[in-house]
């Protein structure tokens, strides 16, 4: 019998839900492994799963300081849409996307893959000239991507305010984009990994590497030193002070990105609705919380949570959208320690140490490329050589200059 089949469960009902089993692993550490993957967020988690699942490594560790998912995998506003403007990042995001349309099933785990679209509005009419150049270049990159009137939206999101302080001229969307419950997909990344036989060592922070002629051999941790001849690191925030102790010096600025979620309400809002000008974007949960968030602290900070300022200011781009929002009550504030990139495009890929190895600078927007960034990185990590997916986000780009700035793809600026 399945674990969760209808057999199961109505067997558990009847002892009460006194037996379950537990669902996630809860290793302690052993002394050696084939890789180490540092970091128990999305991404660390679904690269310990790809190099288990397509490359058949079986002695694997995922190191996680406090518990998986606390990091910023569970504490993002959810949103997964693939409509970038540059062609490396828009190939590398719709494979995620694409991965994420089957993830549920692909993991045995209900992710809530809500495909509800991304609205982009415009405020001018010289907005609605660069959103029709943006939605030109995502549909030459093969990627669904439409303008829209200002009927359209009254259709789609009639809630909004349309003739505010900055009346709305039109927009544009993304109808694959929507949300993915985040904690779930940590989780089920962590469930298939753990039944590929990875350990998730929680409780076990990385302090140092062993790194013998510019080869690394080894992490010191917490819970004692490991070997392993593969390390890769995936700590978001903690990126750049984390590699410093391998002696690499990353371009990453750490700094917290806010949310919050009002009252739980019924249904108002249809899609998740972005803004660049007023500087928000807001969506409603399934719960029925309206979420809202908006630009980072703009202050290097390693505290997970944002300043009473940038919450105010969320708040009122919020308002300025749906101005009857500003009867609900805020139930719940928090942050994540993102870590951006110059050109807000990721970090991926070998370091200048052999074997070490680092999936970084996600930035603001890091769930989406969960799934994506798990499969390249196994594949980088099992063949030594940057994955065709990701020769363009190599660290090699802040030498030559070939950068990919999608500084203007998260719909508000960082
Ligand atoms: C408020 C907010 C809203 C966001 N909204 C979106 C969104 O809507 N869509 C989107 O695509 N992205 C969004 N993002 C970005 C996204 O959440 C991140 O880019 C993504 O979750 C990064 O995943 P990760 O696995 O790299 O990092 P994390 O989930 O942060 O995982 C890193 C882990 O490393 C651990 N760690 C750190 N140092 C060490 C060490 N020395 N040893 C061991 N473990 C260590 C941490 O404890 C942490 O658990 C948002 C982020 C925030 C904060």
């Amino acid at each position: 019998m399945s674990r969760y089949s209808f057999p199961a469960l109505a067997l558990h009902a009847l002892r009460g839900h006194q037996r379950w089993s537990r669902a996630l692993r809860n290793d302690a550490p052993k002394p050696a492994y084939d890789a180490v993957i540092i970091g128990g967020g999305g991404h660390g988690l679904a690269t310990a799963y790809f190099l288990a699942k397509n490359h058949g490594m079986r002695r694997i560790a995922v190191l996680e300081k406090g518990v998986i998912g606390h990091g910023n995998s569970g504490r993002n506003t959810q949103v997964v849409r693939s409509d970038y403007y540059h062609l490396p990042s828009s190939k590398f995001f719709e494979r995620s996307l694409r991965l994420y349309e089957g993830l549920s099933r692909e993991l045995n785990y209900n992710i809530m893959l809500s495909q509800r679209g991304k609205i982009n509005l415009a405020h001018s009419p010289h907005e609605m000239e660069m959103q029709r150049r943006t939605v030109n270049a995502i549909r030459m990159n093969g990627v669904d991507a439409d303008m829209l009137s200002v009927d359209d939206l009254r259709r789609l999101e009639p809630a909004l305010n349309f003739k505010g302080r900055y009346p709305i001229e039109g927009g544009s969307a993304q109808w694959r984009g929507g949300m993915a419950r985040h904690d779930a997909v940590v989780w089920a990344f962590a469930r298939a990994a753990g039944k590929l036989g990875v350990d998730i060592v929680q409780d076990c922070e990385v302090t140092g590497f062993r790194i013998e002629h510019a080869r690394v051999s080894g992490v010191e941790t917490s819970r004692g030193r490991i070997s392993a001849p593969r390390v890769c690191m995936a700590v978001a925030g903690h990126s750049s002070e984390l590699a410093r102790r391998a002696g690499i010096r990353l371009p990453i600025n750490s700094m917290a990105l806010q949310a919050m979620v009002t009252e739980p309400i019924k249904p108002l809002l249809n899609h998740v609705v972005i803004s660049a000008v007023v500087h928000g974007y807001v969506s409603q949960s399934d719960r029925g919380e309206v979420i809202m968030g908006g630009g980072a602290d703009i202050y290097h900070s390693y505290a997970q949570r944002g300043g009473l300022p940038v919450l105010e200011a969320n708040a009122q781009s919020a308002m300025e959208l749906y101005p009857c929002l500003g009867r609900l009550r805020i139930m719940r504030q928090w942050a994540g320690i993102v870590d951006i990139t110059p050109d807000t495009s990721p970090v991926m890929g070998l370091t200048p140490v052999q074997g070490l190895y680092v999936s970084g600078g996600w930035g603001t927007g890091g769930y989406k490329a969960i799934p994506a960034g798990g499969e390249t990185m196994a594949w980088t990590i099992a063949n030594d050589r940057p994955h065709e997916l990701i020769t363009a986000f190599g660290l090699g780009r802040f030498a030559t200059g070939a950068l990919v700035d999608e500084g203007a793809a998260s719909g508000v600026a960082h």
